[in-house]
């Protein structure tokens, strides 16, 4: 009998895009469905985020339910994938012995096999790098949806002082080229219109073509924006650094690219830019928006700020509000440093008090949900083309859909337009979202 599985995804979009990859590869290799709970499934697959302490900590808590649900059904199997998996591997089953299985953002493809390896072996773990192989294996991805994401290099090479992701997906390495553009043309074709290019540091894509050439992400959005039915893309996330003229042109030259752009600075201090290893200071970050907005003046700009970084003074937080007022940035997120193991930002002098950290956090959300609202209002009697996604969550007659910078809009409309684009003008501006009323097309 076919077995169920329940895949619960903590984390970033990647994780999204391999959780949504473990499912296909489930139903495909084994024809296995998924379960709408953890109680009701056969296989249980974790797919953990260690960014941040409080991440991993729900790993373990999360570990603590399943493992109820074992002791009623010692067939149950449970997986744990992801960066936590990769970074701890084997230590993940002295912690938690009843986990059958521990693979690594690399292998998911390979979880049908190791599945398989559990009539023979009480434990797998297999948490190894092997290069790209993983987008070879993988069946064709289904979409679910006129939106997908579509990922077009893994790993990161920057080694930022505070971010364990080169040590838990390794160093950047870019899927070819035509890869790429078959996965988006296979999408298209299951009626995808807008594409999110997804990679840990995406715009140092280096794709290489089937003449040997190697290409960037700009050359890579021009071709993936001329894919019949592709009617928007985006791409996250990106890197100051690599921020390139040839992107900016793109935005110049490619209508389909979102007006939206998620660029995270960190700080506005370029004392704390320096010792995070960011590799720019507060001014060139500065200048690339400049020239950003010379070519599309009303983008919207998100960000990634870290509040409390080791040694962050009070002239350091300013110098970040500032920024963050001259940006102007756009439905951003904010954190409290969390000291990664294993990374050189532990091991920094850190005499900040945590209110301090705390306060200064709150300062900074508030002020960045002020700029947020106010763009938000500034939208009011503005047409805006919106990609249906669902049904609103007040339901009746009302569809949930989003705009080009990424805001959420409930208004009144027939259901034949769900996973299409409809012309809306915004009524009203709430905290998390906008209203609208449907125009004609
Ligand atoms: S660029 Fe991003 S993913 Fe890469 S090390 Fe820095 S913070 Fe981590």
């Amino acid at each position: 009998m076919a077995r169920r599985f329940y895949i619960k995804t903590f984390g970033c979009q990647m994780n999204e895009y391999d959780s949504a990859r473990m499912a296909d590869v489930l139903h495909k290799s084994l024809g296995w469905t998924a379960a709408a709970s953890a109680p009701q499934a056969d296989v249980l697959l974790m797919n953990t985020c260690s960014v941040r302490e409080k991440a991993q900590e729900k790993v373990f808590s999360l570990l603590g339910e399943w493992r109820l649900l074992k002791q009623l059904r010692p067939e149950l199997i449970i997986g744990v994938g992801g960066c936590v998996a990769s970074q701890e591997g084997d230590a993940i089953l002295q912690r938690a012995p009843f986990v059958d299985l521990v693979f690594g953002p690399q292998t998911v493809h390979r979880l049908p096999d190791m599945i398989g390896q559990l009539a023979r072996r009480a434990h797998v773990v297999d948490v190894s790098f092997p290069e790209i192989e993983k987008f070879d294996r993988l069946p064709e991805p289904r979409a679910a949806g006129a939106r997908a994401f579509v990922s077009v290099m893994e790993g990161c090479s920057k080694y930022c002082s505070y971010c364990v992701v080169p040590y838990t997906r390794g160093d950047e390495v870019s899927r070819p080229f035509e890869s790429v553009l078959a996965e988006v043309r296979a999408l298209a074709c299951q009626g995808v219109a807008e594409v999110t290019l997804l990679g840990q540091n995406v715009n140092a894509f280096a794709g290489t073509m089937a003449d040997g050439a190697v290409v960037d992400l700009a050359t890579l959005i021009h071709h993936v924006a001329a894919v019949q039915g592709v009617e928007r893309v985006r791409f996250t996330t990106s890197h100051p650094l690599h921020f390139s003229d040839s992107l900016i042109e793109a935005y110049a030259s490619v209508p389909a690219l979102a007006n939206h752009l998620h660029l995270p600075v960190q700080s506005g201090s370029d004392r704390v830019l320096a010792l995070m290893k960011r590799g720019y200071t507060a001014a060139q970050y500065r200048a690339r928006i400049r020239a950003l907005r010379a070519v599309r003046p009303d983008i919207a700009i998100s960000t990634d700020i870290i509040v409390g970084f080791p040694g962050e003074s009070e002239r350091d937080f300013e110098a970040t509000l500032q920024l963050v007022a001259d940006v102007g940035f756009d439905q951003s997120f904010s954190f409290l440093f969390s000291a990664r193991p294993g990374t050189p930002a532990a091991a920094l002098p850190d005499e900040v008090p945590h209110e301090i950290k705390q306060s200064r956090l709150a300062r900074l959300q508030a002020q960045l949900d002020a700029q947020t609202l106010s763009i938000s209002r500034s939208m009011v009697g503005s047409r805006q083309r919106v990609l249906v996604e669902r049904a609103a969550k007040r339901g009746g007659a009302e569809l949930a859909g989003r705009t080009e910078n990424n805001r959420w809009v409930n208004f009144a409309g027939p259901s034949a337009l769900m996973n299409r684009f409809a012309a809306v003008t915004v009524t009203e501006a709430l905290p998390h979202s906008l209203r609208g009323r449907l125009e004609a097309a």
